[in-house]
């Protein structure tokens, strides 16, 4: 999840933000709205914010933390204390902790976040264009000290254990009811590489008799086979098929990896997702940081010192 820098200030790892501002405009899935999105850069300690740049008359500044999420039903969708709120922020949180920008401000003119192709790819090319810019403070850490689960008491289950160094996903989905998904397994070290290559591209997906329950509840209207894999059955709808034979579990690392960037600072960790989703893993979340013994903030370079004494011990 953390690249390497050698940043001017004497620290190894750093706060990053964009070094340009970069903008595109696309539909929301479930409003079906079509909203124009900036991304800026922003100084060290902003996070990163949402600013509903459409609502002027409350405040339009959204935290993106955990503690904000304020409707898992579909997406993370979160809110101020005004109300004022951005939906389906997942997959460009994930490309956002994928590509390790710790500051930004992010402009959007309505309610949800553009679906784009259902992926995180598009934000990576973004990002790319945009630059990245090292910053005068040392990256901070949430560094996972003991296991915390949230288990749903249905089967399903999101949990964080402690680990040597960055953060380590693995992941389980078992949909009897297609063919079409099945049983799929997936775990990967989380890295600005591994997520370009092997996260970033897998889409998000439902079932095509879903999309009239959904779009009675006013979601999913913007939901088309070009920004989502849609599942009938055992057949996948989409004319061009998969993007990989897995391409289902990946994406649900996607949003994990999304998520979990609601700390507020990357993870050092392992994460396992059980038939998970975002409700899970915002309990999880919520449940780490309510028991202080569970975790430390330290920097990224206390977190590498420790785990290179935990190596030395071992070889010793
Ligand atoms: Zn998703």
């Amino acid at each position: 999840m953390i690249a390497e820098v050698k940043t001017l200030s004497g620290y190894k790892y750093c706060e990053k933000t964009f070094q340009n501002s970069i903008s595109c405009v696309g539909v929301g899935v479930h409003s079906g709205k079509k909203a124009n999105l900036t991304f800026k850069p922003a100084p060290v300690g902003t996070g990163i914010e949402f600013h509903r740049v459409d609502i002027t008359d409350k405040n339009n500044v959204i935290p993106a933390k955990y503690s904000a999420v304020a409707d898992t039903r579909m997406c993370s969708c979160i809110a101020n204390a005004d109300g004022v709120s951005v939906g389906t922020i997942e997959h460009l949180m994930g490309a956002l902790h994928g590509f390790g920008i710790t500051n930004a401000i992010i402009e959007v003119d309505g309610p949800e976040v553009p679906i784009l192709d259902g992926s995180a790819e598009d934000y990576i090319t973004l990002f790319e264009c945009a630059g990245v810019r090292e910053q005068e403070a040392p990256l901070k850490v949430v560094r996972i000290l003991k296991e915390v689960c949230f288990d749903d008491g249905k089967g399903a289950s999101a949990c964080l254990y402690p680990a040597e160094k960055g953060l380590s996903i693995d992941f389980m989905i078992d949909f009897k009811q297609s063919k079409a998904i099945g049983r799929q397994e997936y775990s990967i070290d989380v890295n600005y590489k591994t997520f370009k290559n092997d996260i970033a591209y897998a889409r998000t997906f439902g079932f095509a008799k879903e999309v009239e329950m959904l779009r009675s509840m006013r979601l999913a209207r913007g939901g088309t086979l070009e920004n989502a894999i849609v599942v009938e059955g055992d057949t996948v709808l989409n004319p061009t098929g998969l993007r990989s034979e897995n391409e289902f579990v990946v994406h649900k690392v996607l949003d994990a990896v999304g998520d979990l960037y609601q700390l507020g600072m990357p993870v050092i960790g392992h994460f396992s997702g059980v038939k998970s989703g975002h409700m899970h893993t915002n309990e999880l979340l919520r449940k780490l940081m309510a028991d202080e013994t569970a975790y430390e903030i330290i920097t990224m370079d206390e977190a590498e010192k420790l785990s290179l004494k935990t190596v030395q011990t071992k070889v010793a």
